[in-house]
């Protein structure tokens, strides 16, 4: 254990990397998958049945735990992570995307953005200087910068504007972050889908010097193709030392993508949030529980895997827990989801230590094209 945060490459694979982010709260072993805490809980998993799916970090939702149960409170209680007893390392972001979202309640200026809270209505109003202090009082491992995520499409006009403004809250977020050892504060890229743009961005946070860089503004209705092609340079363009961050992706297929193409660190609410909706990951592709033909099918999700879904429930059951709108099916399925994106993490990172990430990439595909198992 370490009481430094510090990141070592162990291999390399193409443009891929793996190795550990240490911290004084335990190492992350990348790249790695975060999975979503938003309200101080991963959605019908107990904290300590997550660690056993292999998550290393969580990430938890600055703007929500403000609103409710708010961070002062959760810093006289201990902090996030004796709040919700995970004693692993956790990522917070900014706020900074969840108040942008809230289209017509929002007001942005180069101060910061004032909002409504939808929860009472109550006005707020989120700053660089605002959002630090918030994630220091939530005991957040790992910090976002504030910035603006440059909606897409935006022209090369909104984008330069909105890139300009990250890049002066990304300095005011080091500012007021100050010097924390053993916590991190990482910068975030902006720049849209404009090379020199991202160039530029990605010049300017360096100079500021973060302990990590987030890839921002993807995943934000582009499409893979187009996200993609921005991941074929942004990446090369941060520091190559430091862990860099696709923030919000993605599905599996993203993930292969954007670690061939030099990305460490993913969170995405797709895994627990298909976990409730009856939709299971795995690696034959997704599975929908709700279909019928799943009624009187006694194997189980996916016959590869070693979690306890898949273990110790048929199909049929799973369908049925579903249909019948019982707590468990969220259980077993949030369960199946996060032990597939962690075994696909592990694969990944022993693919790229062994230099064969291109076979296992070929593999990947193969097995998805091949589909589900044939009904009975
Ligand atoms: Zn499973």
């Amino acid at each position: 254990m370490t009481n430094r945060f510090q990141f070592n490459i162990n291999a390399t694979d193409g443009r891929a990397r793996t190795g550990v982010i240490n911290t004084p709260k335990g190492d992350i072993r990348t790249p790695a998958f975060m999975p979503v805490g938003t309200a101080a809980t991963v959605k019908a998993m107990m904290p300590e049945n997550v660690k056993v799916t292999g998550a290393d970090i969580l990430l938890g939702n600055t703007y929500h735990l403000m609103l409710r149960p708010g961070a002062e409170r959760v810093h006289n209680l201990g902090g996030l992570h004796k709040f919700m007893n995970w004693q692993g390392p956790i990522l917070t972001d900014s706020g900074g995307y969840q108040v942008m979202s809230l289209t017509d309640l929002r007001k942005l200026t180069e101060e910061g953005v004032k909002f409504k809270s939808h929860i009472d209505g109550s006005l707020h109003n989120l700053t660089p200087e605002y959002s630090m202090e918030i994630q220091r009082l939530l005991g957040s491992d790992i910090v976002m910068s504030f910035d603006e995520c440059t909606p897409f499409p935006a022209t090369e006009k909104q984008a330069k504007l909105s890139m300009d403004l990250s890049m002066r809250w990304a300095q005011r977020s080091r500012d007021a972050f100050g010097d924390r050892p053993g916590y991190a504060l990482f910068g975030i890229q902006q720049g849209s889908t404009f090379k020199d743009m991202r160039a530029e961005s990605a010049d300017k946070l360096t100079n500021i010097g973060f302990d990590g860089y987030a890839v921002g503004g993807l995943a934000v209705g582009e499409g893979q193709d187009l996200m993609f092609e921005v991941l074929e340079y942004a990446p090369n363009q941060l520091p190559t030392d430091k862990p860099r961050y696709l923030m919000g992706v993605g599905k599996p297929d993203d993930i292969v993508g954007a670690v061939q193409r030099g990305i460490d660190m993913f969170d995405c609410v797709l895994p627990s949030r298909s976990g409730r909706t009856g939709q299971a990951l795995t690696r034959r592709g997704a599975v929908n529980m709700r279909n019928s033909r799943h009624r009187d099918d006694q194997r189980p999700l996916d016959e590869s895997c070693e979690c306890p879904c898949c273990k110790n429930y048929s199909r049929a059951y799973l369908h049925h827990v579903h249909k019948a709108g019982e707590i468990i099916s969220s259980m077993l399925l949030t369960w199946h989801n996060l032990h597939y994106y962690q075994v696909l993490m592990s694969e990944l990172r022993q693919a790229i230590a062994s230099n064969k990430l291109d076979s296992y990439v070929a593999e990947f595909h193969s097995i998805r094209e091949r589909g589900d198992i044939e009904p009975i």
